[in-house]
């Protein structure tokens, strides 16, 4: 049996990926330096692979993203780019000023660049795989290229289209069309031919083909389209592995009947492959590649089980190897340095290297090696001891009833009481919590959390951002304050450091794109608030003004789905163990005088499962959770808030969650917007319009937010509406901002102006 693993973080040990990159952009080392460095790492984690299982992986450090990479490949380089000039040419695809799209790479937090494909005209641009083949061959690595699959590409990308009647326009939009897709894939196949055949008269033995996207829900039409392209890749002589990953794969029938030597099955995610092993079997002349080890949790695994699972899985293929069940860049890449850890989390971790030691002791112990043995059955020992229990926690879940989930009263006549209490104007402007993050406020909480700067001193310093803040906010005119979130690292890490049940790392860092890093919070046990964590800052900034300033907390949902989290327990239960701990923040916030507390929910639409069939249950409990933590007294305005604006296929559920109102993306989305809740009868919460996009630094016209918010109306009642900028301002400077706000504060004026001489 072999062990196969994939994927392993890019970063480096120290960050060094990351630490590369940004010195290259910054213009401190040169290019050669920047391959040279990238080079070191990819012998380092050559030596890993090779350490711990019998392939070496290669093509999986990409100097910036995976996708980016093949669009490369095979030459869908935009035109605005013009000709390809290498590494310059593939920054400014990746971060310039006309840079691709960037988005989730399924329901990961990795985010790809989307191939925008203009024409069908692709050629081998850039033979990646080969040139990584030939260098780590040269290092003495026999290696296996990863390559993402012709199919998942075309399915990600972009492509243009001719629409319309009599005037033909150009749309940009994903492959939907059964006649598009075949042509395009017809093309592509023969430039992925090319590129099998030239590593094949290379000596390379094996490619390893991703294509994760045929776990999604995958039509007839689209499964002829990936026979076709395997029937001609199975032409190169190479021998070839297809990877599926995050779930089950659509039609199992279909997938083990392609035209190739091996195929990887995700064991982990989604029951569907191991029900259809067991019931259909798996065809003797192709290894099955189980991924039986978790790439996305970081928890040791119990190797008992995972052993019997092979040995039962061998039994009914011919060939089978051991390998994670999807790719490992999702975690850190290893818990060796964590030292501040609650006692007894950090041996039931495994990060990404403590992965492939697992697959390393899986396969030994499968040779019958007795050591392997007894170490597999110390892993089951370890996994099985209750941990992280709370009684009161426990107590609590169990004796949740369905009021719990219910507001006193219904939006109608809470909405009575609130506009009597809180009086805003028509269109009330606000912002959605943070200020500008300057280098003076992040040295001083670094300072602080590592005991450089005493509480008292930080306290004062936060006092002061606060202060300054409040005051600017009163001076600009807008209607509802914010304190600015100055204490705040990061909207879940900040949360995650007060509640109990939630492990934050020292150096767990994951990849989010490009040289982007964060650190996932770890949730290894029940989850509650010891104290209340975000009084004090709230309650400071409302007593410096007499306009409402909003309690800011971070939804169950987001903390959920940008932490990792425990196994033992169902998500719909941690979910609400955090919606409790939320709550306690909210009532202390209500009886301190707190009038509208807003519950960011930016992950609450990427947390829905990749098949429409378990959208159900996900909306159920994440709805739910929501409205747990939101059970305020019916005086009490809960807001929440959302990134963006494609609420088209999810509003219904959205409209359960039963906030007052939501603030939502709406400048950079244009109309989009306005279609969701025309098609919705009846919507009557108020809608925080987000007038401009505060991930550019121009400063918005009166007039471009003024057409957004005429747009808005076409569809909404101008009572329901607010104003605000789409996001928080953390990431801007103060010189934009300024501007920014004043100007948007001065459109709502006229807007209101203008409204009352209409009537
Ligand atoms: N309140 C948060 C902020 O303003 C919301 C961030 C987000 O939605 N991602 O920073
Ligand atoms: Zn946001």
């Amino acid at each position: 049996m072999r062990a196969i693993a994939f994927g392993f973080p890019k970063l480096g040990e120290k960050r060094e990926f990351k630490k590369l990159l940004e010195e290259f952009w910054k213009g401190s080392i040169t290019e050669s330096d920047l391959l040279k460095g990238i080079g070191e790492l990819k012998v380092w984690r050559s030596d890993l692979y090779r350490k711990f299982t019998d392939c070496v992986p290669s093509n999986e450090l990409s100097l910036y993203d995976f996708m980016l990479d093949t669009a490369v490949m095979v030459g869908a380089v935009p035109s605005r780019f013009g000709e390809y000039r290498g590494i310059e040419t593939y920054f400014e695809m990746a971060r310039g000023r006309h840079a691709l799209e960037m988005t989730k790479w399924f329901n990961t937090n990795y985010h790809y660049l989307v191939p925008e494909i203009e024409s069908e005209d692709f050629h081998l641009l850039r033979n990646f795989p080969l040139d990584d083949y030939t260098f780590l061959k040269e290092k003495g690595f026999e290696n296996t290229p990863h390559i993402i699959g012709p199919y998942t590409f075309l399915k990600l990308s972009k492509a243009f289209k001719k629409k319309g009647g009599e005037v033909p326009i150009l749309e940009i939009e994903r492959i939907e069309d059964p006649s598009q897709m075949a042509k395009l894939s017809e093309r592509l196949t023969e430039v992925y031919l090319e590129v099998l055949k030239s590593l094949k008269n290379s000596g390379c033995l094996w490619v390893h083909i991703e294509e994760p996207a045929l776990v999604l829900d995958t039509e007839e039409w689209e499964w002829d389209v990936v026979h076709n392209v395997y029937g001609k890749l199975s032409e190169s002589g190479i021998r070839i592995a297809v990877f599926t990953y995050y779930e089950s794969v659509s039609d199992y029938h279909r997938f083990i009947s392609l035209p190739v030597n091996a195929l990887h099955l995700d064991l982990v995610h989604g029951p569907e492959n191991l029900e259809n092993i067991r019931k259909y079997g798996f065809p003797k002349d192709k290894e099955l590649i189980a991924g039986v080890i978790n790439g996305r949790q970081p928890w040791r695994a119990n190797l008992v089980e995972k052993l019997d699972l092979m040995r039962e899985l061998s039994e009914k293929v011919g060939d089978l190897a051991v390998s994670n069940s999807c790719p490992l860049f999702h975690l850190p890449v290893t818990k060796e340095p964590e030292s501040s850890l609650p006692g007894g989390l950090r041996e039931r971790l495994a990060f990404a290297k403590e992965k492939l030691e697992e697959l390393n002791l899986l396969k030994t112990a499968f040779g019958g090696d007795e050591d392997a043995l007894k170490r597999v059955e110390d892993s089951q020992r370890i996994v099985e001891l209750s941990f992280g229990e709370n009684p009161e926690v426990r107590r609590r879940i169990t004796s949740l009833s369905e009021e719990d989930f219910r507001r006193e009263l219904p939006y109608e006549e809470r909405d009575k009481i609130q506009r009597e209490i809180l009086k805003l104007p028509l269109f009330p402007t606000t912002t959605i919590g943070s200020y500008p993050q300057t280098p003076e406020v992040r040295k001083m909480r670094t300072a602080f959390r590592s005991g450089k700067v005493s509480k008292n001193e930080y306290t004062e310093f936060i006092r002061s951002q606060i202060r300054k803040v409040i005051s600017f906010q009163e001076e600009v005119g807008l209607d509802v304050l914010v304190h600015g979130e100055f204490e705040r690292t990061d909207m879940v890490e900040f949360f995650a450091f007060k509640m109990d049940g939630i492990a934050t790392t020292q150096h767990g860092w994951v990849l989010s794109y490009g040289s982007r890093v964060y650190r996932p919070p770890i949730i290894y046990g029940d989850v509650s608030r010891p104290e209340p964590m975000t009084l004090d800052e709230i309650l400071y900034a409302q007593s410096l003004t007499h306009k409402p300033v909003k309690g800011m907390l971070t939804g169950p949902v987001t903390i959920l789905n940008w932490s990792y989290y425990r196994e033992d327990v169902p998500k719909k239960e941690i979910a609400y163990q955090i919606a409790l701990a939320l709550l306690d923040e909210v009532k202390d916030l209500e009886k301190a005088g707190i009038k509208i507390i807003q519950i960011d929910e930016p992950a609450f639409r990427e947390g829905v499962p990749l098949k429409r069939k378990d959208w159900q249950d996900y909306f159920g409990w994440a709805v739910k959770a929501f409205r747990l933590c939101s059970r305020a007294n019916p005086e009490t305005q809960i807001h929440t808030h959302m990134c963006y604006s494609e609420f088209n296929e999810i509003i219904e559920y959205i409209y359960q969650m039963d906030f007052d109102v939501i603030s939502i993306e709406a400048s950079r989305s244009k109309g989009e917007i306005i279609t969701a809740f025309e098609k919705f009868s009846g919507w009557d919460r108020q809608i925080g319009i987000g007038v401009y996009d505060i991930h550019s630094p121009a400063i918005p016209a009166k007039e471009e937010m003024k057409g957004v918010m005429e747009r808005a109306m076409k569809v909404l009642d101008p009572e329901l509406l607010w104003v605000n900028p789409d996001c928080g301002l953390k990431t801007r400077r103060w010189e934009e901002v300024e501007p920014a706000l004043k100007n948007m504060v001065e459109m709502t004026g006229e807007l209101r102006s203008e409204i009352s001489a209409r009537v």
